[in-house]
């Protein structure tokens, strides 16, 4: 049987107030891959991540997740918020500013979503949430605050309240650039974990050695087009373009 793509990004365009930041990108991510998407600041990169949840509506091109259209329905007609809801609940965002809800505890936090969203039972939203804060460490925090928490510890609960809603695909926005730098191998550890156990994940960022060691394929967007798409063994050893061997003497 055929299995279809976590995600397809096919001819996508958006501008902003007649400035083209993303000209017809293309992208297929498979079920259980880590996608690394590079690029200089202004790019278009969170655009192109914000485009996949219908957060930003595109311009033109067609986004499907796991198979299924997003903002769109058969009828070529924009879908009602309730259509939209059901098929963004299939993606789960960890933005580099956790948002994590201030008067809720870690537990809570987690919990949250499961049940008010996808009508959970309190009882399992409560299991879940448990083996979840266990698995991104930090179990022995459930019942803190989150003012109480590190930046580090911060994102490691917003990743594992990301995974309680089940998504085909989380979307990542340089989740590490906030924190503080003894705070980052923390986080990209339990990235790293998450990829071994096959989650599939499009990741924003600019930790060259977690794209090197971890993507399955490196994206590099450059004015808002893709202009290289390979391996990280080919990105990092050999890239194509003049662009992308400047941007990594950069970053080294
Ligand atoms: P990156 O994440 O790679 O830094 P962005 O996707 O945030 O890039 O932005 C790409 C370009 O689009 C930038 O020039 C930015 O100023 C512009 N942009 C992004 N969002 C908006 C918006 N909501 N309104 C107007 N311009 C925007
Ligand atoms: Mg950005």
């Amino acid at each position: 049987m055929h299995e279809h793509a976590a995600v397809n990004i096919s001819g996508l365009s958006k501008s902003f107030g007649g400035i083209e930041v993303l000209r017809n990108v293309n992208l297929t991510v498979h079920k259980g891959d880590v996608v690394s998407v590079l690029g200089s600041s202004g790019s278009g990169k969170s655009t192109m991540l914000r485009c996949i949840n219908w957060l930003e509506v595109p311009d033109q091109g067609r986004i499907e997740i796991a198979g299924q259209r997003i903002g769109v329905n058969d009828a070529g007609k924009a879908m009602s918020q309730r259509e939209l809801a059901a098929i963004r609940a299939k993606t789960a965002m960890v933005f580099q500013g956790f948002n994590l809800w201030p008067h809720l505890t870690v537990l809570q936090n987690v919990m949250e979503a499961p049940i008010r969203v996808k009508g959970v039972h309190r009882a399992k939203a409560l299991e879940q949430a448990n083996e979840l804060l266990a698995k991104v460490g930090m179990g022995d925090k459930a019942h803190a605050y989150p003012f109480t928490l590190s930046g580090g510890q911060k994102q490691r609960v917003a990743i594992a309240r990301a995974l309680a809603m089940n998504p085909e695909v989380i979307l990542f926005d340089e989740p590490t650039s906030a924190l503080d730098p003894e705070r980052v191998g923390e986080v990209l550890q339990v990235m790293k974990n998450l990829s071994a156990e096959g989650y599939t994940m499009i990741v924003v960022t600019h930790e060259m050695e977690f794209a090197r060691a971890v993507s399955d394929q490196v994206v590099f967007l450059e004015k808002g087009e893709i202009i290289e798409q390979s391996t990280p063994q080919k990105f990092f050893s050999n890239p194509d373009t003049d662009r992308v061997r400047k941007f990594l003497e950069l970053m080294n």
